[in-house]
């Protein structure tokens, strides 16, 4: 379509085809009820149904059985293209159309209601006590940035969290319209662990910046433990690090036994309380 891009004659004649056109009549205003839903559906040719609710839950969209068809509540501001997807998919003749019909329908996205909506809690602020060791983090931050990934990371702020209990750090994207990306350190791994296994955490924390920078998801999924190799550091969610009071292995990252973990429970699996291997997201 290469008439597109040109602002001349062709635009001019567009605009004048459009100010000929006689006026579209308003759009039905949109269901509020299933009741309602239902009489919109059987206007745009919905057949054989005779009962519909309205659902909350999202693992199913769209489904019907013995005249009833149950249907997301997302589905009342539906566009008419969308409803009549929904016709199409209660009484298509072949599975192609009825697929082709559920394919409409699932590319609707459905506004979440703001009450299942989690409220978004104001972020903690790190202390002033504890302002010199973020300074120093965000120091080192600095200096891994350069080292590790050519500087090409946004200088992000580096917190120090008293209120992380079983994750030794954690990286925060940005909030829409909200807070800016950070990465989060314990205060307990700080003090448990020392320096250097906090800035092995803070490098896998970076890893995920990286990660999110470069338009990757954020997770421990294949590239991060490609760059968390690359970087030097274990390449998985989990890690063996000295547990508070007990003996510990003086190099316990690198152990067999932490190289073990990669690949293990999925990034939210809870911790047991009382096992030595700690995580990060
Ligand atoms: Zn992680």
């Amino acid at each position: 379509m290469r008439f597109l891009g040109v602002r001349g004659r062709a635009a001019d004649a567009a605009q004048l085809a459009l100010d000929f056109e006689p006026p579209a009549p308003p759009p039905p205003p949109a269901p509020r009820t299933a009741e309602e839903l239902l009489a919109r559906l059987r206007e745009l040719g919905l057949q054989g149904i005779t009962r519909c609710r309205l659902t909350h839950n999202r693992t199913v969209m769209v489904s019907y059985k013995a005249g009833e068809l149950r249907i997301h509540e997302g589905y009342l501001a539906a566009p008419p293209d969308v409803l009549q997807a929904v016709v199409a998919f209660v009484g298509g003749r072949t599975r192609a159309a009825r697929r082709a019909a559920q394919a409409v329908i699932l590319a609707f996205r459905i506004e979440r209601p703001a009450a299942e909506r989690r409220p978004s809690r104001p972020r903690e602020r790190t202390r002033p006590e504890d302002e010199p060791l973020a300074r120093a983090l965000a120091e080192h931050h600095a200096r891994l940035n350069a080292r590790h990934f050519g500087g090409q990371l946004a200088a992000i702020p580096v917190r120090v969290s008293r209120r992380l209990k079983t994750r030794l750090g954690h990286y925060a994207m940005a909030a829409p319209g909200g807070d800016g990306a950070e990465i989060v350190i314990g205060y307990r791994h700080l003090r448990r662990h020392g320096w250097e296994e906090t800035l092995h955490t803070l490098l896998h924390e970076m890893v995920h910046q990286w990660q999110d920078e470069v338009g990757l998801p954020v997770d421990h999924g294949r590239a991060f433990r490609a760059k968390a190799r690359a970087v030097g550091i274990t390449p998985s969610a989990r890690r063996l690090v000295g547990g508070g009071g007990r003996a510990a292995p003086t190099r316990p990252a690198r152990s067999p036994a932490a190289e073990q973990l990669s690949g293990s429970p999925p990034a939210r699996t809870p911790l047991a309380a009382s096992s030595p291997p700690r995580r990060r997201r």
